[in-house]
């Protein structure tokens, strides 16, 4: 059976000009700290495709940091301020859990930070502070007022950060205008390979490392380079930010076009406000997250139900919560994320798929009820 993909803010699939160049870093020998040709022909591997990620940003090469991911780029600015951090109540672990004691700054319904509360954060202290607040939500794919948190920041002498991940190649951002001072991304989550990543970093606004050692990466992030990750991130980033997401877009709003006009009381979270165009996360009454995801894994389609522990299990999502969602609606959340490969087949495959488990599970109840 071909399985239908609707995971796409979970992981993507290689892209192929990065699975060419993977293939090419493959085989060659040498690690970039190698003064000799062999170190040399990787190194000019590696500092391409610095060029390439620092071209996206228009940044210069200098301030790209190679990590092993988001996560490692989120923990190295998160531990490594010293000082106040603000950040928000719907950040991806990888923030929340780096520094507990930041200051959470409150939602909106829509899943929108409330800048009026970040405002209230931020005013009277005269401590360092930095903001960090994702640029799009991964579960409701809420984009985050960006322009608007920096201005505010600012008033206040405050660094930015943002966790990028979800919004980069989606978003037309225009990152040289918004001047954050440390933005993370994830390779995987724009078809290179999982396990790299990278932070830019602002040439004012020096940096903690977390891992020290041989100095690589400007002394920023010790350890032997990941050329093949790095060489794909670089090839990555070009050919998925040249991507036109409008069609997905007008798919994603379609699906759920036809998702109320069967159910009028689906919720859809962050409906209001601006999403990525290929995210949609919604509740079904009656149905638990838990089954509708073993349903539609059973049935060849391939959701989450938003958010998941490393476990593999279906946790309540705290990003809901924040936005004031309640039981039983919390638990019932489904997070479809469309990818470039999304057919108008996937799509009327999915809704079908879900039309059978909705109706079955009403008749059910009715029986019950009747019973
Ligand atoms: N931040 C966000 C918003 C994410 O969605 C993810 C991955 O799900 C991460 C950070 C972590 O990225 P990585 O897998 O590269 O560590």
């Amino acid at each position: 059976m071909n399985r239908i993909y609707l995971d796409h803010n979970a992981t993507t699939l290689l892209l192929p000009a990065a699975q060419t160049a993977v293939i090419e870093a493959m085989g060659q020998l040498g690690n970039a700290s190698s003064v000799h040709s062999n170190g040399r022909s990787v190194r000019l591997l590696l500092e391409e495709a610095r060029s390439q990620v620092a071209d996206y940003f228009t940044v210069k090469p200098s301030q790209i940091v190679f990590t092993s991911g988001a996560t490692e780029a989120n923990n190295m600015i998160l531990k490594g301020f010293s000082g106040r951090i603000i950040t928000s109540a719907i950040e991806h672990d990888s923030v929340l859990e780096a520094n507990k004691a930041a200051l959470r700054c409150q939602v909106d319904s829509e899943g929108r930070v409330d800048l009026n509360h970040l405002e209230e954060l931020l005013k009277g202290s005269d401590q360092p502070t930095l903001v960090s607040i994702m640029t799009a939500n991964n579960e409701t794919g809420v984009i985050q007022p960006l322009a608007d948190i920096v201005t505010i920041a600012r008033q206040y002498g405050a660094k930015i950060h943002s966790d990028a991940v979800q919004g980069i190649g989606k978003l037309a951002t225009n990152w040289a205008n918004l001047k954050l001072d440390f933005i993370s991304l994830s390779g995987h989550k724009i078809g290179a390979l999982q396990g790299i990543g990278a932070l830019v970093v602002n040439e004012h606004s020096p940096i903690t490392p977390l891992l020290r050692g041989g100095g690589q990466e400007r002394y920023y992030r010790s350890g032997t380079e990941n050329t093949v990750g790095i060489v794909s991130l670089g090839a990555a980033i070009k050919a998925y930010t040249s991507q036109d997401w409008s069609g997905i877009e007008r798919l994603r709003d379609q699906l759920e076009t036809q998702l109320l006009q069967i159910c009028p009381t689906v919720t859809i979270f962050g409906q209001k406000a601006p999403r990525l165009p290929n995210t949609s996360c919604f509740a079904t009454p009656g149905i638990a997250s838990n089954t509708q995801v073993m349903h539609f894994d059973l049935m060849g389609i391939s959701v989450s139900a938003g958010s998941a522990c490393s476990s593999g299990k279906v946790k309540i999502s705290p990003v809901l919560q924040a936005m004031g969602v309640k039981e039983p609606t919390l638990g019932q959340s489904l997070r479809l994320s469309l990818g470039q490969s999304t057919t108008p087949q996937d799509s009327q495959k999915f809704i079908d798929t879900w039309r059978q488990l909705y109706e079955r599970t009403q008749k059910n109840l009715k029986e019950r009820i009747a019973s």
